[in-house]
């Protein structure tokens, strides 16, 4: 007991052999460390033994966070936008942002890496701060260019969900640079969806404000069926592994055929990620899924591109012809 809470200690090994992982003290304690590290990244309370890749993908983490600092402040992080097509229709109707890091040693990192990294170190809320800044830029400039209707979709990460001033960042943001509060989407992982107080506030904030909220990866987590209960969003994006195996295995079929009903019942829109073929789209389109996403349409491409295709009147029809 401390302080009239009740703690629970659980504790994290690191194991190192002599000699073959080190052949002084101060090497062993290094390994020992190392593999202390890969235990605490595997989800803690658990031992690792030390092996040499460890020490490669410390030196790689070491290097992304050396190097992750500078590149946000320098803004070498750049967005790239993938296109969300209403399959009803065939037409564009939104944008997800993505960022991309190309740095000139590291070459490119996944933003499956640095943003991780970037939560870790306290990075995130600078990035994403810059990232709603670099949207709400690249919006005006849609606007500007007649194509007003569509809205982005930007990826927001759980902590700083439950940060306090996000609200107010993304609603001074859109002011600011004069965009539609409608015309931006959220996109939390299920993680965030967690049913305390804080986070019902914030959901319900932004829907008062008119700004959509989805669930990204939707199904992958084991709270689905709970924060659905308690949740006010917008939209369930049915997670890429369901996408993948929608044709070849028949319990995902029936599996996305119920998200689908379930998510339309409760008044939701649902989007697919990572449709690749037309197969895919064809019968997520019998199931009535509403939106798609992958790399049917297009992968992640530059504003520049974007608005290329958004001034070419794309249909999907025009892709594969019997749309
Ligand atoms: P996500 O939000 O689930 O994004 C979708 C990922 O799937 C993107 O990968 C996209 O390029 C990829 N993808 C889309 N369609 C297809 C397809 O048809 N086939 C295949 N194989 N892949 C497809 P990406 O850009 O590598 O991003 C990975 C993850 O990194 C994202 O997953 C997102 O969670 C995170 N991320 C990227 N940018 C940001 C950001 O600005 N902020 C935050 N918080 N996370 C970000
Ligand atoms: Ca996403
Ligand atoms: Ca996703």
């Amino acid at each position: 007991m401390l302080a009239g809470r009740k703690l629970v200690p659980t504790c994290s090994i690191g194991i190192a052999h002599y000699p073959a992982d080190g052949d002084s003290l101060n090497a062993l304690i290094k390994a020992a460390d190392t593999a202390l590290y890969e235990a605490k990244d595997l989800g803690k309370n658990r031992y690792s033994f030390y092996e040499s890749e460890f020490t490669e993908k410390a030196e790689y983490r070491f290097q992304v966070e050396q190097h992750l600092r500078e590149a946000v402040e320098q803004r070498q992080i750049t967005l790239v936008y993938q296109p969300q097509i209403d399959i009803a229709s065939g037409e564009i109707i939104g944008v997800e942002a993505l960022s991309r890091w190309h740095h000139p040693q590291l070459g490119h990192v996944s933003p499956i890496d640095f943003i991780k990294i970037a939560e870790q170190i306290g990075l995130i809320k600078p990035l994403t701060e810059w990232i709603l800044q670099t949207v709400c830029d690249q919006m005006a400039v849609w606007n500007s260019e007649g194509f007003s209707g569509i809205h982005t979709a930007v990826n927001i990460s759980p902590d700083h969900f439950l940060d306090k001033g996000l609200v107010s960042l993304i609603t001074d943001t859109l002011e600011t640079k004069g965009i539609a509060f409608d015309k931006l989407e959220l996109e939390v992982t299920e993680s965030t969806v967690q049913t305390n107080a804080q986070n019902l506030s914030a959901f319900q904030r932004l829907k008062d404000l008119g700004i959509s909220v989805a669930i990204d990866d939707f199904g992958t987590g084991y709270s689905s069926f709970s924060s659905l209960k308690h949740m006010n969003v917008d939209i369930l994006k049915i997670d890429k592994s369901f996408i993948d195996d929608i044709l070849t295995d028949e319990k995902t079929q029936v599996l996305v055929s119920s998200m689908i009903k379930m998510g339309h019942n409760l008044g939701y829109k649902i989007i697919a990620e990572g449709i690749e073929s037309y197969a895919q789209l064809q019968l997520l389109q019998q199931l009535q899924c509403d939106i798609g996403q992958g790399y049917l349409f297009s992968k992640p491409i530059t504003a520049k591109e974007m608005s290329a295709i958004l001034g070419s009147n794309y249909r999907v029809r025009e892709v594969e012809g019997s749309f």
